[in-house]
C-alpha cells in the first residue's frame, strides 16, 4: 500500500499507512491560531499495549487547542520533553469519532472495525490510585487526550488508551458523533458526580453560557433529570436557542453590571452597590424560574466575573460547581453567608469512564443533542479555532472533518 493517503480516502481497513497528514503546531510557530497550525506528513505512531489506533472520521473543536497554538498558558511540547517524550511538535483535537483500525495486545474491549466516539481522559493504569479502584480523575497520572498528550484527533490517525472508545451513537453524523464529548462529559460530572449534591427531579438549576459549548450539553442533561434549567445568556437571540434545549426561562447577564470580585465587605458603599445588583439579578432568577425557588445547583465556568453571584443565588445547602475561570481565576465570596447557609463550592475537571459512558448513554437514547453548529474541514482546522480565539464562533459545538464524506466541503488534493 502507498506510504499515505489522501485526507478522506479511508486505506482498506486494518490496513496502516507508514505517514499520515496532520494538522501541526511546533513551537517556532506558536502564536494565533492560523499562524500556530500547518499541515504536515507525519509518521504514523506505534502503539503501547492498551492503545488503539483510531482512524479519525471527524474531530470536535474545543479552546484547549487555541492555548496550544498561543503556546499559553502551557508550552504543551516543552512540557512533554521534560517528561521524557521526544517529539518535537504537537498534534492536538481532543474529541473524535472514528473506526478502530489497529489494537494493542491487551486490549479486550474492542476490534478492528468499531466504530467509536473518544473522550479525552487519560491515565496510567498502573498508577497506584488507578489500581486501587479510586476515581482516576484523581490520578497525578491524568492527562487530557490532545492537549496534554501528543496524538489527537487533528490528524487521519489518532492514538488513544482502549478505555476512552464507547460505541459511537447509531443515529449521528461522524461531525456531529465528533462535536459533544469533551463538553458533554465535563457538564455530565458536573451534575451528577458530586453526591449529594446530583441533579434531582425538580432541582433548579442555573447554568451560565447556556448557548456555549458547556452550558447547551448542561441544559440538556439537567432537562434529562426532570430538573428546571434556567440559562444565562449575553443577548436575546440567544433565548430562543436555549428554550429549544429545555431551559424554562433565560437570564440576560447584560441587563446587569454588578461583575467582578466581591468589594470588600468593610466598604460599605460598594458592598450595598454590589447586593443590590446581585438581588436584582436573584430576582430575574425566580422570574425565570417562575416562582421563588432557587438553584441546587449553579454550573459555573465564567469564573471571576461571576462566582460572586452564583454563590449568593445558590439555595441554602446547594452546590456551586465550577470548572473554569474564563474571565479569571480569583473567586471570591462572603464567608458569613457561605457557612451560615450551609453552601458548597465545588471544583470539577474532565469526567472518568463511567460517566463519560452515562453522558454517552443519554445522546444514544436521543436525550442530548451534540449541539453541532458548524462543520468545517481538515484544512480548516486554523480557521475553526480562530473563531474561538475571536469569540465569534457559533452556538453550540464545532467539528471538522477529517476521514468522514465532505459534501459540500470543497479542499484541494494534498498528497
Ligand atoms: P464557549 O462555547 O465559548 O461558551 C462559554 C460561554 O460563556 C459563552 O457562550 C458566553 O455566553 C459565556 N460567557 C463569556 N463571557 C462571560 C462572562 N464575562 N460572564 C458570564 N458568561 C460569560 O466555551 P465552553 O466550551 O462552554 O467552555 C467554557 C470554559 O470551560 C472554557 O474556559 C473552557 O476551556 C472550559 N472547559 C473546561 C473543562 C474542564 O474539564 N475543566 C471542559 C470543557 C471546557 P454568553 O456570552 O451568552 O453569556
Amino acid at each position: 500500500m502507498k506510504d499515505i493517503v489522501e485526507v478522506g480516502q479511508a486505506p482498506p481497513l486494518g490496513q496502516v499507512p507508514k505517514q499520515m497528514y496532520a494538522q501541526v503546531i511546533r513551537q517556532d510557530r506558536f502564536g494565533v491560531p492560523t499562524k500556530a497550525f500547518q499541515i504536515e506528513k507525519i509518521g504514523v505512531p506505534d502503539l503501547e499495549p492498551d492503545e488503539v489506533l483510531v482512524y479519525v472520521m471527524a474531530a470536535g473543536i474545543n479552546y484547549n487547542n487555541v492555548w496550544a497554538a498561543l503556546g499559553i498558558p502551557v508550552d504543551v511540547v516543552k512540557a512533554r520533553q521534560r517528561a521524557g517524550e521526544k517529539e518535537d511538535f504537537h498534534i492536538g483535537g481532543s474529541d473524535a469519532s472514528g473506526i478502530v483500525y489497529k489494537v494493542g495486545a491487551d486490549v479486550k474491549n474492542l476490534k478492528v472495525g468499531d466504530h467509536v466516539v473518544v473522550h479525552c481522559g487519560m491515565w496510567d493504569r498502573d498508577c497506584p490510585t488507578v489500581k486501587a479502584g479510586t476515581d482516576p480523575m484523581f490520578s497525578t497520572t491524568f492527562r487530557i487526550w490532545g492537549y496534554e498528550s501528543n496524538w489527537g484527533s487533528f490528524a487521519q490517525f489518532a492514538k488513544v488508551q482502549a478505555h476512552q472508545c464507547l460505541p459511537k451513537p447509531k443515529h449521528l453524523t461522524w461531525e456531529a458523533a465528533a462535536a459533544y464529548m469533551l463538553v458533554g462529559a465535563t457538564a455530565y460530572r458536573m451534575l451528577h458526580g458530586w453526591p449529594p449534591h446530583a441533579v434531582r427531579a425538580g432541582d433548579v438549576v442555573l447554568v451560565w453560557g447556556g448557548a456555549g459549548g458547556l452550558g447547551c450539553q448542561a441544559i440538556q442533561i439537567v432537562r434529562a433529570a426532570g430538573a428546571i434549567p434556567v440559562a444565562v445568556v449575553s443577548s436575546e437571540e440567544k433565548i430562543e436557542y436555549c428554550k429549544s434545549l429545555g431551559a424554562r426561562g433565560c437570564i440576560i447577564r447584560k441587563q446587569f453590571d454588578h461583575w467582578g470580585m466581591l468589594p470588600h465587605w468593610k466598604d460599605d458603599a460598594a458592598y450595598a452597590k454590589w447586593l443590590k445588583g446581585a438581588r436584582a439579578f436573584g430576582a430575574a432568577l425566580w422570574e425565570a424560574v417562575g416562582e421563588r425557588k432557587s438553584p441546587r445547583i449553579v454550573f459555573e465556568h465564567p469564573g471571576e466575573d461571576t462566582v460572586p453571584t452564583s454563590v449568593f443565588v445558590c439555595d441554602t445547602g446547594g452546590m456551586v460547581v465550577i470548572c473554569a475561570g474564563t474571565t479569571g481565576y480569583n473567586a471570591t465570596l462572603d464567608l458569613r453567608y457561605h457557612w451560615m447557609r450551609q453552601k458548597r463550592f465545588q471544583g470539577s475537571h474532565f469526567a472518568n469512564d463511567a460517566q463519560a459512558e452515562g453522558l454517552n448513554r443519554l445522546v444514544i437514547d436521543g436525550k442530548v443533542d451534540p449541539c453541532l453548529s458548524r462543520t468545517f474541514s481538515f484544512q480548516e482546522v486554523p480557521q475553526a479555532h480562530q473563531l474561538m480565539y475571536e469569540n465569534r464562533h457559533p452556538h453550540g459545538n464545532m467539528a471538522i472533518l477529517v476521514g468522514a464524506p465532505r459534501e459540500g466541503l470543497k479542499d484541494a488534493p494534498l498528497a
